[in-house]
Protein backbone atom coordinates (compact mmCIF):
# COMPACT_ATOMS: atom_id res chain seq x y z
CA UNK A 1 0.00 0.00 0.00
CA UNK A 2 1.13 3.71 -0.93
CA UNK A 3 -0.03 6.33 0.84
CA UNK A 4 0.25 10.04 2.33
CA UNK A 5 0.97 10.51 6.12
CA UNK A 6 1.44 13.78 8.38
CA UNK A 7 2.23 13.93 11.70
CA UNK A 8 1.18 17.19 13.17
CA UNK A 9 3.62 18.17 15.86
CA UNK A 10 3.75 21.29 17.69
CA UNK A 11 6.66 22.93 15.43
CA UNK A 12 6.73 21.14 12.78
CA UNK A 13 4.34 18.70 10.56
CA UNK A 14 5.76 16.00 9.50
CA UNK A 15 4.88 14.56 5.48
CA UNK A 16 5.57 11.92 3.65
CA UNK A 17 5.20 9.57 1.09
CA UNK A 18 4.97 5.59 2.10
CA UNK A 19 5.26 2.26 1.09
CA UNK A 20 4.15 -0.04 3.64
CA UNK A 21 6.57 0.25 6.21
CA UNK A 22 9.27 2.23 4.35
CA UNK A 23 9.29 5.99 4.30
CA UNK A 24 9.90 6.80 -0.14
CA UNK A 25 10.41 10.75 0.56
CA UNK A 26 9.45 13.08 3.51
CA UNK A 27 9.42 16.94 4.68
CA UNK A 28 9.31 18.22 7.82
CA UNK A 29 6.96 21.40 7.38
CA UNK A 30 7.88 24.05 9.97
CA UNK A 31 4.45 24.95 12.04
CA UNK A 32 5.52 27.24 14.85
CA UNK A 33 4.84 30.53 13.70
CA UNK A 34 1.46 29.41 11.75
CA UNK A 35 -1.74 31.34 12.87
CA UNK A 36 -3.78 28.50 11.96
CA UNK A 37 -4.11 24.99 9.65
CA UNK A 38 -5.96 26.59 7.46
CA UNK A 39 -3.04 29.08 6.61
CA UNK A 40 -0.76 25.85 6.45
CA UNK A 41 -2.67 24.68 3.56
CA UNK A 42 -1.27 26.34 0.54
CA UNK A 43 2.44 25.09 2.01
CA UNK A 44 1.12 21.94 2.82
CA UNK A 45 -0.26 21.28 -0.66
CA UNK A 46 2.48 21.95 -2.41
CA UNK A 47 4.86 19.97 -0.07
CA UNK A 48 3.03 17.26 -1.15
CA UNK A 49 2.10 17.68 -4.31
CA UNK A 50 6.08 17.81 -4.45
CA UNK A 51 6.86 14.81 -2.28
CA UNK A 52 4.61 12.67 -4.92
CA UNK A 53 7.03 14.27 -8.00
CA UNK A 54 10.38 13.09 -6.27
CA UNK A 55 8.96 9.34 -5.37
CA UNK A 56 7.40 9.26 -9.03
CA UNK A 57 3.53 8.37 -7.34
CA UNK A 58 0.64 10.07 -8.33
CA UNK A 59 -2.06 10.73 -5.77
CA UNK A 60 -4.06 8.29 -7.88
CA UNK A 61 -1.79 5.61 -6.55
CA UNK A 62 -2.16 6.14 -3.16
CA UNK A 63 -4.76 4.35 -0.97
CA UNK A 64 -5.54 7.62 1.18
CA UNK A 65 -4.19 10.03 3.68
CA UNK A 66 -3.31 9.14 7.45
CA UNK A 67 -3.38 12.59 9.86
CA UNK A 68 -1.91 12.13 13.49
CA UNK A 69 -3.19 15.06 15.49
CA UNK A 70 -1.92 16.41 18.77
CA UNK A 71 -4.99 16.50 20.52
CA UNK A 72 -8.66 14.22 21.25
CA UNK A 73 -9.23 12.64 17.64
CA UNK A 74 -12.15 10.31 16.74
CA UNK A 75 -11.16 8.61 13.93
CA UNK A 76 -14.37 6.52 12.97
CA UNK A 77 -16.25 10.30 12.91
CA UNK A 78 -13.40 12.54 11.88
CA UNK A 79 -14.06 14.12 14.56
CA UNK A 80 -11.69 16.63 16.67
CA UNK A 81 -12.88 16.52 20.35
CA UNK A 82 -9.90 18.93 22.20
CA UNK A 83 -7.09 20.36 21.05
CA UNK A 84 -4.10 21.27 23.17
CA UNK A 85 -3.60 24.95 21.91
CA UNK A 86 -2.49 24.04 18.49
CA UNK A 87 -4.30 23.88 15.37
CA UNK A 88 -7.42 25.36 17.37
CA UNK A 89 -9.03 25.92 14.05
CA UNK A 90 -8.91 22.07 13.21
CA UNK A 91 -12.13 21.42 14.63
CA UNK A 92 -14.21 23.44 12.65
CA UNK A 93 -12.44 22.92 9.52
CA UNK A 94 -13.17 20.24 7.23
CA UNK A 95 -9.76 19.03 6.50
CA UNK A 96 -11.20 15.66 5.32
CA UNK A 97 -13.05 17.56 2.54
CA UNK A 98 -9.82 19.43 1.47
CA UNK A 99 -7.79 16.63 0.86
CA UNK A 100 -10.93 15.14 -1.65
CA UNK A 101 -10.60 18.56 -3.46
CA UNK A 102 -7.30 18.86 -3.27
CA UNK A 103 -6.15 15.35 -4.14
CA UNK A 104 -9.05 13.06 -4.50
CA UNK A 105 -8.09 11.04 -1.77
CA UNK A 106 -9.88 9.81 1.70
CA UNK A 107 -8.73 11.03 4.94
CA UNK A 108 -8.46 9.24 8.64
CA UNK A 109 -7.01 11.33 11.20
CA UNK A 110 -6.16 9.51 14.85
CA UNK A 111 -4.32 10.91 17.76
CA UNK A 112 -0.15 11.42 17.67
CA UNK A 113 0.29 8.60 20.17
CA UNK A 114 -2.30 5.96 18.88
CA UNK A 115 -0.40 6.52 14.99
CA UNK A 116 3.15 6.44 16.97
CA UNK A 117 1.95 3.08 18.49
CA UNK A 118 0.50 1.56 15.49
CA UNK A 119 3.52 2.53 13.69
CA UNK A 120 5.98 1.22 16.58
CA UNK A 121 3.93 -2.12 16.23
CA UNK A 122 4.40 -2.25 12.26
CA UNK A 123 7.86 -1.32 11.57
CA UNK A 124 9.72 -0.45 15.28
CA UNK A 125 9.92 -1.20 18.95
CA UNK A 126 6.46 -3.14 19.40
CA UNK A 127 6.76 -5.72 16.35
CA UNK A 128 5.15 -9.07 17.45
CA UNK A 129 3.43 -7.54 20.31
CA UNK A 130 -0.53 -7.74 20.43
CA UNK A 131 -0.85 -6.07 23.95
CA UNK A 132 0.98 -2.41 24.09
CA UNK A 133 0.94 0.65 25.67
CA UNK A 134 2.60 3.90 24.43
CA UNK A 135 4.32 6.50 26.32
CA UNK A 136 5.41 9.75 24.65
CA UNK A 137 7.64 12.00 27.26
CA UNK A 138 7.63 15.67 25.42
CA UNK A 139 6.40 18.66 26.12
CA UNK A 140 3.48 16.76 27.69
CA UNK A 141 3.36 13.11 28.24
CA UNK A 142 1.18 11.09 25.37
CA UNK A 143 0.07 7.97 25.63
CA UNK A 144 -1.90 5.20 23.19
CA UNK A 145 -2.81 1.70 24.54
CA UNK A 146 -3.48 -1.54 22.36
CA UNK A 147 -5.67 -4.74 23.85
CA UNK A 148 -5.42 -7.95 21.66
CA UNK A 149 -4.44 -6.11 18.35
CA UNK A 150 -6.91 -3.28 18.61
CA UNK A 151 -6.48 0.22 19.58
CA UNK A 152 -8.18 0.94 22.53
CA UNK A 153 -10.43 4.29 21.41
CA UNK A 154 -13.50 4.05 24.09
CA UNK A 155 -16.92 6.15 23.85
CA UNK A 156 -15.11 9.74 23.21
CA UNK A 157 -12.14 8.68 21.87
CA UNK A 158 -10.07 9.45 25.05
CA UNK A 159 -9.53 5.82 26.19
CA UNK A 160 -5.59 5.39 26.43
CA UNK A 161 -5.05 8.54 25.42
CA UNK A 162 -4.81 10.34 28.96
CA UNK A 163 -1.76 7.93 30.46
CA UNK A 164 -0.17 10.77 31.45
CA UNK A 165 -3.03 12.37 33.39
CA UNK A 166 -3.19 9.47 35.63
CA UNK A 167 -2.20 10.85 38.86
CA UNK A 168 1.06 10.05 40.40
CA UNK A 169 1.05 12.26 43.96
CA UNK A 170 -2.22 14.01 44.75
CA UNK A 171 -0.56 16.71 47.10
CA UNK A 172 1.03 18.03 43.35
CA UNK A 173 1.03 20.29 41.02
CA UNK A 174 -2.23 21.40 39.26
CA UNK A 175 -2.40 20.21 35.55
CA UNK A 176 -3.95 21.56 32.31
CA UNK A 177 -6.24 19.45 32.16
CA UNK A 178 -7.42 19.89 35.64
CA UNK A 179 -6.48 17.71 37.51
CA UNK A 180 -3.98 17.55 40.70
CA UNK A 181 -0.66 15.86 40.32
CA UNK A 182 -0.76 14.19 37.27
CA UNK A 183 2.68 12.64 35.74
CA UNK A 184 2.26 15.18 33.00
CA UNK A 185 1.79 18.05 35.75
CA UNK A 186 5.08 16.40 37.45
CA UNK A 187 7.55 15.04 35.12
CA UNK A 188 6.55 16.78 31.48
CA UNK A 189 8.70 19.32 29.29
CA UNK A 190 6.60 22.19 30.23
CA UNK A 191 6.11 21.14 34.39
CA UNK A 192 9.88 20.18 34.99
CA UNK A 193 11.07 23.77 34.85
CA UNK A 194 8.59 24.58 37.29
CA UNK A 195 9.35 21.68 39.60
CA UNK A 196 13.05 22.38 39.10
CA UNK A 197 12.59 26.18 40.05
CA UNK A 198 10.83 25.55 43.00
CA UNK A 199 13.41 22.94 44.19
CA UNK A 200 15.19 24.23 47.62
CA UNK A 201 18.65 25.10 46.38
CA UNK A 202 17.79 26.08 42.74
CA UNK A 203 20.16 29.79 42.57
CA UNK A 204 23.23 27.64 43.08
CA UNK A 205 22.14 25.03 40.78
CA UNK A 206 24.03 25.24 37.42
CA UNK A 207 20.15 24.91 36.23
CA UNK A 208 19.75 28.72 37.12
CA UNK A 209 22.37 29.75 34.96
CA UNK A 210 19.71 28.65 31.65
CA UNK A 211 17.70 30.80 30.07
CA UNK A 212 15.40 27.92 29.35
CA UNK A 213 15.69 24.43 31.42
CA UNK A 214 15.31 21.63 28.73
CA UNK A 215 15.73 17.80 29.42
CA UNK A 216 19.22 17.67 27.41
CA UNK A 217 20.66 20.14 30.41
CA UNK A 218 18.79 18.65 33.35
CA UNK A 219 20.44 14.85 31.96
CA UNK A 220 23.81 16.78 31.50
CA UNK A 221 24.23 18.77 34.76
CA UNK A 222 23.00 15.48 36.55
CA UNK A 223 25.29 13.44 35.33
CA UNK A 224 28.20 15.90 35.71
CA UNK A 225 27.20 15.97 39.89
CA UNK A 226 25.18 18.84 40.29
CA UNK A 227 22.87 18.33 43.32
CA UNK A 228 19.37 19.68 42.51
CA UNK A 229 19.50 18.47 38.82
CA UNK A 230 20.19 15.14 40.17
CA UNK A 231 17.33 15.17 42.41
CA UNK A 232 14.70 16.54 39.58
CA UNK A 233 16.30 13.90 37.47
CA UNK A 234 15.43 10.83 39.86
CA UNK A 235 11.78 12.68 40.62
CA UNK A 236 11.23 12.47 37.30
CA UNK A 237 12.48 8.71 36.65
CA UNK A 238 10.54 7.75 39.72
CA UNK A 239 7.20 9.73 37.88
CA UNK A 240 7.77 7.94 34.24
CA UNK A 241 7.98 4.74 36.44
CA UNK A 242 5.69 5.03 38.58
CA UNK A 243 2.96 6.08 35.36
CA UNK A 244 4.66 3.05 33.26
CA UNK A 245 2.96 0.83 36.26
CA UNK A 246 -0.07 2.79 36.65
CA UNK A 247 -0.78 1.80 32.62
CA UNK A 248 0.21 -1.45 33.31
CA UNK A 249 -2.16 -2.31 36.16
CA UNK A 250 -4.69 -0.10 33.61
CA UNK A 251 -4.45 -2.39 30.10
CA UNK A 252 -2.23 -5.49 31.04
CA UNK A 253 0.60 -5.06 28.39
CA UNK A 254 3.49 -7.12 27.11
CA UNK A 255 5.35 -4.07 26.22
CA UNK A 256 5.85 -0.53 27.50
CA UNK A 257 7.29 1.38 24.77
CA UNK A 258 8.73 4.60 25.62
CA UNK A 259 9.84 7.35 22.93
CA UNK A 260 9.42 11.29 22.76
CA UNK A 261 12.70 13.59 23.13
CA UNK A 262 13.14 12.83 26.33
CA UNK A 263 14.26 9.54 25.05
CA UNK A 264 17.70 10.97 23.74
CA UNK A 265 18.20 10.06 27.20
CA UNK A 266 17.39 6.39 26.70
CA UNK A 267 20.25 4.87 28.33
CA UNK A 268 19.59 6.31 31.45
CA UNK A 269 15.62 5.70 31.55
CA UNK A 270 14.46 2.33 30.25
CA UNK A 271 17.42 0.44 33.00
CA UNK A 272 15.22 2.49 35.81
CA UNK A 273 11.62 2.27 34.52
CA UNK A 274 12.09 -1.66 33.55
CA UNK A 275 13.77 -2.12 37.08
CA UNK A 276 10.77 -0.25 38.90
CA UNK A 277 8.50 -2.48 37.13
CA UNK A 278 9.82 -5.63 38.29
CA UNK A 279 9.51 -4.46 41.60
CA UNK A 280 6.06 -2.66 41.77
CA UNK A 281 3.78 -3.66 38.90
CA UNK A 282 1.15 -6.61 39.83
CA UNK A 283 1.90 -9.24 36.82
CA UNK A 284 -0.42 -12.39 37.33
CA UNK A 285 1.97 -13.92 34.60
CA UNK A 286 5.62 -12.39 33.17
CA UNK A 287 6.48 -8.69 33.59
CA UNK A 288 5.67 -6.68 30.70
CA UNK A 289 9.19 -5.39 28.86
CA UNK A 290 9.84 -1.76 29.03
CA UNK A 291 11.36 -0.81 25.60
CA UNK A 292 12.57 2.67 24.16
CA UNK A 293 10.84 3.55 20.75
CA UNK A 294 13.08 2.71 18.04
CA UNK A 295 11.35 5.03 14.65
CA UNK A 296 11.79 8.53 16.40
CA UNK A 297 10.02 10.78 14.74
CA UNK A 298 9.08 8.87 12.15
CA UNK A 299 6.90 6.63 14.30
CA UNK A 300 3.75 8.15 13.41
CA UNK A 301 4.60 8.35 9.83
CA UNK A 302 4.72 4.37 9.54
CA UNK A 303 1.23 4.34 11.52
CA UNK A 304 -0.64 4.95 8.11
CA UNK A 305 -0.66 1.92 6.34
CA UNK A 306 -1.96 0.38 9.69
CA UNK A 307 -4.27 2.98 10.35
CA UNK A 308 -5.92 2.78 6.71
CA UNK A 309 -6.02 -0.58 6.51
CA UNK A 310 -7.96 -0.99 9.44
CA UNK A 311 -11.64 -2.32 9.20
CA UNK A 312 -14.16 -0.13 11.29
CA UNK A 313 -17.17 -1.37 12.35
CA UNK A 314 -19.57 1.63 11.38
CA UNK A 315 -22.44 0.85 13.10
CA UNK A 316 -20.50 0.75 16.71
CA UNK A 317 -19.16 4.57 15.40
ZN1 LIG B 1 -3.45 16.20 33.78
Amino acid sequence: MQAISLDMGGTHIGCAVVRDSEILAQFSLPSHQARSLESLLPSLAETLHSLLAQTKISAADCTGVAVGFPGIVDVRSSTIYSTLKKYEDAKDFDLAAWFLREFNLPLRMENDARLALLGERYAGAAQGYDDVVMMTLGTGIGGAAMLQGHLLRGKHAQAGCLGGHLPVDFHGRICACGNIGCAEAEASGWSMPLVAKSWPGFASSALASLPEIDFKHLFDFAEAGDAVSLAVRDRCLEVWASNAVANIHAYDPEIVVIGGGVMQSADSIIPFVQEYVNRHAWAGGSRPRVQAAKLGNYAGLLGAVPLLSEVFDVSAA
